[in-house]
C-alpha cells in the first residue's frame, strides 16, 4: 500500500504577463486569499518611489547578484528586458514549500521556461490584457513614466505576450477583463490542483 504523508504538499504558483495587465495586483490578492507566501525576488533595477527594499523586491548591487548566482541561490534568474536582472531566491521558496504553503512568483516568461524545467509541477498562469488598447491605456494610467518610455513598454509587453504564447509553459492563459474574475479564475485553478493532488 502506498504510504501517504498527512503534511500537505506545497504548491509553486507562478503568475507572468506584460506591464501593466495587473499582475503585481493580482499575485497580492491571491497571495491574501489563499494564505500564500510572496516570493520576493531580487533585482539589480533600482528602487522606485513608493517601493520598499524586502517588500517589493530585494534591491541588489551587479555584484551582490552576481555573487547570489555563483552560490546557486537562486532557483531561476533572467535578465529582463535586455536590461536588469531578477532572480527567485532559492531558500525561502524551498522551505515554504516543505510546509505545505501556497507560494507565489511573479516572474517573466524566460524565468517561468526554468522554474518549469526544474519545477515540472508548478502552476504556472499567464495574464493577458482584453486588448491592445487597454493595455496602453493601463501602462499610461500608471503615470509613472514619459510617453516615450510608455512606448517602449508596450513594445516589450507585445513581444513578452508573443513569447508567452508561444513558449508552451502555461496552465492558462487568463484574460484580465474584469479584475474580481480574473481573480477567481485563478483561485479556481489553485482549489482544482489542490484537489487532484489530494486524490
Ligand atoms: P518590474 O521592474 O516592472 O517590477 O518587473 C519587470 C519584470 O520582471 C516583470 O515582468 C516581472 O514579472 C519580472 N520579474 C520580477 N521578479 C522576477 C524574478 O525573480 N525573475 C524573473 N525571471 N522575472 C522577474
Amino acid at each position: 500500500m502506498a504510504c501517504k504523508s498527512n503534511k500537505p504538499r506545497g504548491l509553486l504558483l507562478a503568475i507572468s504577463g506584460p506591464s501593466g495587465v495587473g499582475k503585481t495586483t493580482i499575485t497580492r490578492e491571491l497571495e491574501r486569499r489563499l494564505d500564500g507566501v510572496f516570493s520576493v525576488s531580487a533585482t539589480t533595477r533600482p528602487r522606485a518611489p513608493g517601493e520598499v527594499d524586502g517588500r517589493d523586491y530585494h534591491f541588489l548591487t551587479e555584484r551582490q547578484f552576481e555573487d547570489m548566482v555563483d552560490r546557486g541561490a537562486f532557483l531561476e534568474h533572467a535578465q529582463v528586458y535586455s536590461k536588469h536582472r531578477y532572480g527567485t531566491p532559492r531558500e525561502p521558496v524551498e522551505r515554504h514549500l516543505a510546509q505545505g504553503r501556497l507560494v507565489l512568483l511573479d516572474i517573466d516568461v524566460q524565468g517561468a521556461i526554468l522554474v518549469r524545467q526544474t519545477m515540472s509541477e508548478a502552476l504556472m498562469c499567464f495574464i493577458l490584457p482584453p486588448n491592445d488598447e487597454e493595455l496602453l491605456l493601463r501602462l499610461r494610467q500608471r503615470g509613472r513614466e514619459s510617453e516615450a518610455a510608455i512606448r517602449r513598454r508596450f513594445d516589450e509587453a507585445k513581444h513578452e505576450i508573443e513569447l508567452g504564447m508561444r513558449s508552451g509553459v502555461y496552465d492558462a492563459q487568463i484574460v484580465n477583463d474584469d479584475l474580481p474574475q480574473a481573480i477567481d479564475e485563478v483561485c479556481r485553478l489553485v482549489q482544482q490542483r489542490r484537489a487532484t493532488e489530494k486524490s
